[in-house]
C-alpha cells in the first residue's frame, strides 16, 4: 500500500510513521510512504530522522491548503491519513485564523484531491474535543458535535467535511476521535511535556484553576495501533472513538509527573482559569473494541514514566524548541494536550 500521511513531522504523525516504516503495526510491513508537512512550529524533521534513509520513505515540505501541490503529491497513493493541523487549544484563543485555515480548508483541500485521484480510503484523524464538555458519563460515536474551543470547532468542521465527502461524493471516508495523548516528541507547549521539562529546569509546573479538569490519557503507540486498524478495517463513512486510557484530574496528573520527576508539591502553581475551559472529556470505546479488537497495551504509569525518561534522555530535542512564555505557563495548557 502508498500512503500519503499529512502532518507526519508531529508528535502523532511521526509516531505512525516510524511504526509503519519499522513494520511494528498490523499489516504494515511493506508500505510506502509520503509525509506531506508544512513543517509549522509543532513539525519537526528530526521526529523523522530514525527512518529519513530508508527507501520506502518519502518527505514533501508543503501546506494541506496549497491546492496544486496537494494535487500532485496525492497522486499515486492508496490512502491518505490525514493528521495535518493546527492543535493547541491557548494558540487558538489567541488567533483562530491558521486553525480555520488548516483543520477546515485544508481537510477540504485533500478531500477534493482524494475523490478527484479516486483514493480508496481517507482517515480522517480526530478529537474527543469535538463533542464539548460531558460532566459524567460518555459519548458515543452517534452524539452530536458540539464544540466549545476554536481548536475544537475547526477540528468538527474538518470531520463534518470528511463526512460529507463520503455521503455526496461516495469518497471511502473513516474519521477517528481519540482522547489526550501523551509519548515521546509531543512539543514541550502540552500538558505532560510542559509539565516535565520545567520540573526539569527547576520550574514550576502552571495548573489551571483548582486543577480539577478531567482528561483521558493514551500511549500515543496505542493510538497509532488503533488508527492502523481504522485503515486496514474500518468501515466507510463512519467515526470510531479511540481510548480506554487512563481518567485523571490534572492536579492527579501533576503529582504523577512530580512523582517521576522526583519533585514534590511546591512545584506546582495555580494559575487563572482558560476561558471556556472544557471541563470533563470521555469517550466510550465499545465500537472499536468489538468490531476491530481495539484495546491499549501500554499501561499508563508505565507509559509516564517511559515518557519522563524520554524527555530526560532528550534534552537536545526540547530545549530548543521551549520558549520562556511555555514554561511560565503564560498562557500554557494545562487543561488539554491536543
Ligand atoms: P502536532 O501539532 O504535534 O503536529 C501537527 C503537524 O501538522 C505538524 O507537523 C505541523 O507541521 C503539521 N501542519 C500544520 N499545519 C499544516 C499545514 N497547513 N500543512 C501541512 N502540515 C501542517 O499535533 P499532534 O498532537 O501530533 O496531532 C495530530 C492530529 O491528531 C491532529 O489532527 C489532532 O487534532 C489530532 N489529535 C491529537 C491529540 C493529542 O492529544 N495530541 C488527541 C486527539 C487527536
Amino acid at each position: 500500500m502508498r500512503i500519503l500521511v499529512t502532518g507526519g513531522a508531529g508528535f502523532i504523525g511521526s509516531e505512525f510513521v516510524r511504526a509503519t516504516l519499522r513494520g511494528t503495526l498490523p499489516g504494515s510491513s511493506g508500505t510506502q510512504v509520503t509525509v506531506l508537512d508544512k513543517l509549522t512550529y509543532s513539525g519537526n524533521v528530526l521526529n523523522l530522522a530514525p527512518i529519513a534513509d530508508l527507501r520506502n520513505y518519502r518527505f514533501v515540505q508543503g501546506d494541506i491548503c496549497d491546492q496544486d501541490l496537494v494535487d500532485d503529491v496525492v497522486a499515486g497513493h492508496d490512502a491518505i491519513v490525514h493528521f495535518a493541523a493546527e492543535t493547541h487549544v491557548d494558540r487558538s484563543i489567541g488567533s483562530a485564523a491558521s486553525f480555520v485555515r488548516t483543520n477546515a480548508m485544508g481537510t477540504q483541500v485533500l478531500l477534493e484531491a482524494a475523490s478527484r485521484h479516486r483514493l480508496g480510503r481517507f482517515v480522517h484523524i480526530s478529537t474527543d474535543e469535538v463533542y464539548g464538555s460531558i460532566p459524567e458519563g460518555a459519548w458515543d460515536e452517534e452524539s452530536p458535535v458540539a464544540p466549545n474551543a476554536p481548536y475544537a470547532a475547526a477540528k468538527a468542521a474538518g470531520d463534518l467535511l470528511a463526512l460529507a465527502w463520503h455521503r455526496t461524493h461516495g469518497l471511502d471516508v473513516v474519521v477517528t476521535r481519540c482522547t489526550n495523548n501523551y509519548g515521546p516528541y509531543q512539543y514541550p507547549e502540552k500538558l505532560i511535556p510542559l509539565f516535565t521539562t520545567n520540573v526539569m529546569d527547576g520550574q514550576q509546573v502552571p495548573v489551571y484553576g483548582e486543577g480539577h479538569n478531567r482528561r483521558q490519557w493514551l500511549h500515543v503507540s496505542d493510538h497509532c495501533r488503533a488508527i492502523q486498524l481504522v485503515l486496514l478495517g474500518g468501515r466507510a463513512g463512519e467515526v470510531y472513538h479511540i481510548g480506554g486510557g487512563t481518567e485523571l484530574t490534572n492536579l492527579e496528573l501533576a503529582e504523577q509527573i512530580l512523582k517521576s520527576c522526583g519533585a514534590g508539591w511546591d512545584m506546582v502553581r495555580h494559575v487563572p482559569d482558560r476561558p471556556g475551559h472544557d471541563f470533563r472529556y470521555s469517550l466510550d470505546t465499545t465500537k472499536i473494541r468489538t468490531e476491530l479488537g481495539f484495546s491499549p497495551r501500554v499501561a499508563f504509569a508505565d507509559g509516564l514514566v517511559e515518557t519522563v525518561e524520554w524527555y530526560r534522555d532528550n534534552r537536545a530535542w526540547w530545549e530548543p524548541l521551549k520558549s520562556p512564555d511555555e514554561a511560565t505557563g503564560s498562557p500554557g495548557d494545562a487543561g488539554r494536550t491536543a
